[in-house]
């Protein structure tokens, strides 16, 4: 037979629910208030508890959140009974994780309400469950609210990551508050796709990369370490792993290593913390790294744009005349490309502005910057590179843009580009740049389809010409 525990402080209001449930069959049992209740609870947990929600001394609401913190009795539904139907009331219930609500005034909503909840799983409380009681009623209260202060400033913490734009110094504001609270052996956050993985553990070893790599199956990436002065070896307890996840949506996971063994109460906490608010962090800056990229990017190409290349190359610059370090400059552009719209449409147009995009990105290392300057003109920028160097480089791309067989509609798309080349000395980009562009138009000057190097301030221009290719004092 189902057991009622009825919570009232009313005499009268339980001897009527008392008369109303026992003809319904429950087996009732009766407390005039909850410290009565849960030494009842405690003792032989009921089928469910059915109480009032303004009650002296502790509350119907605190008295749920007692009851879902206590082991045994997690998992007993609870019904709160209110004087009126206040949505206001209705709302902390819920939060408290009681399962049902009735008013008083609508006394015969019970007997449904109860058969509903009797025997139907409790879904797992939000709260931690904690370590058995041990002090008074009193004491765990107190407990509860520094756990449920704990969790709101933790939470709140999280939350404002949101100001981080850059996902390392989210991760480093997010690791030194883990570690401000709690004590471990290291802490990784991996995010989906090219979004990273970051770690933060004592020291940079190939052994700690593997354990990670180990426990992030899905992340391929290479770890960015911080390293930190986290106290050294220790225990090692099972690490705990959170996916992180925004609706159906994964967006990344979260694992970290204990320093100890058992039952890890609040490295869980923190955890399952983390796995409530970090996602809606990530997805913030998920928008603000994709929005960072369209900006910079060209949608044609995928190149950078001309802002983009400007904005990188303002900062090259100044290292490159703060260090003294040689800087190239290539201009391209494409010959005769009028011409090739003309004949062939835009669309193959476009196609072989993607496939001269495709040829410079071959040609040339990570370290250069590439990007399309405009319309048919592309800006290439070797760092550390002098003049012979870039002259190469040039007559490299050249050849290979002759040598790109482009169909369209059955037809090869004939496509050459005219380079002019600047190496510094400059001191502004607008200079380098005024350069390569004269050098490049004197490319086109002299028949197309060749590299011309801007000589260095007050000589003539020197050229190359297909196949030789070479630098400056070897070009005539
Ligand atoms: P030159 O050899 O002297 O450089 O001649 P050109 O025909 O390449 O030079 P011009 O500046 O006269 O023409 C450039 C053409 O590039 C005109 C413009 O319509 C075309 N263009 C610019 N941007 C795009 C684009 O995004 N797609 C396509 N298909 N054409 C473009
Ligand atoms: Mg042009
Ligand atoms: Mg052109």
């Amino acid at each position: 037979m189902a057991s009622v525990l009825v919570v009232d402080d009313s005499l009268l209001v339980r001897r009527t629910i008392e008369k109303l449930l026992a003809g319904q069959g429950y087996e009732v049992r009766l407390a005039a208030s909850a410290e009565q209740a849960l030494e009842q609870a405690f003792r032989d947990p009921p089928s469910v508890v059915l109480t009032d929600l303004r009650m002296p001394g502790i509350s119907g609401v605190q008295l749920c959140r007692l009851l879902r913190a206590e082991a045994s009795t997690a998992s007993v539904p609870v019904v709160l009974l209110t004087a009126s139907a206040d949505r206001r009331s209705r709302f902390w219930a819920q939060s408290a994780g009681a399962q049902g609500y009735v008013s008083k005034t609508e006394l015969p909503e019970l007997v449904q309400v109860l058969a509903r909840v009797v025997g139907a799983p409790v879904p797992p409380t939000s709260l931690a469950l904690m370590e058995p009681l041990t002090g008074g009623v009193h004491q765990r209260l107190a407990q509860l609210l520094d756990g449920a202060l704990f969790a709101s400033v933790i939470a709140g913490e999280i939350r404002s990551l949101a100001r981080h734009d850059e996902a390392s110094e989210l991760f480093r504001a997010f690791s030194g508050l883990a570690s401000g609270v709690l004590s471990y052996r290291w802490l990784a956050l991996s995010r989906e796709g090219e979004g990273g993985l970051f770690l933060h553990g004592p020291a940079d070893s190939e052994a700690l990369r593997a354990e990670v790599r180990g426990a992030l199956p899905a992340s391929k990436a290479v770890p960015q370490v911080f390293c930190d002065d986290l106290p050294g070896e220790g225990l090692r307890g099972e690490v705990l792993l959170r996916e992180l996840k925004l609706g159906s949506r994964l967006l990344g996971r979260l694992a970290l290593a204990p320093r100890h063994r058992g039952l890890p109460l609040e490295e869980n906490t923190f955890l399952d913390i983390a796995a409530r608010e970090l996602p809606l962090v990530l997805r913030t800056l998920g928008l603000v790294e994709d929005a960072r990229r369209l900006a910079a990017t060209d949608a044609l190409t995928g190149l950078l744009n001309r802002r983009a290349f400007t904005e990188a190359m303002e900062r090259e610059l100044a290292r490159c005349l703060r260090h003294q370090l040689p800087l190239s400059l290539l201009l391209l552009d494409v010959d005769h490309f009028k011409r090739t719209n003309d004949t062939f449409g835009h669309t193959a147009g476009d196609r072989v502005l993607k496939e001269v995009a495709a040829q410079l990105l071959r040609s040339t290392r990570k370290s250069d910057l590439v990007a399309r300057w405009g319309g048919e003109e592309f800006v290439v920028a070797l760092p550390q590179t002098a003049a012979p160097g870039a002259a190469l480089a040039a007559e490299r791309i050249r050849a290979s843009i002759e040598a790109c067989v482009i169909s369209f509609l059955g037809q090869r798309v004939p496509v050459t580009a005219s380079l002019g080349v600047a190496s510094l000395a400059a001191s502004s980009l607008d200079e380098l740049i005024a350069r390569a562009d004269a050098a490049m138009y004197d490319a086109k000057r002299q028949g197309r389809n060749r590299v011309v190097l801007a000589a260095e301030p007050g000589l003539p221009f020197f050229c190359t010409k297909a196949p030789p290719g070479l630098p400056r004092d070897m070009a005539h």
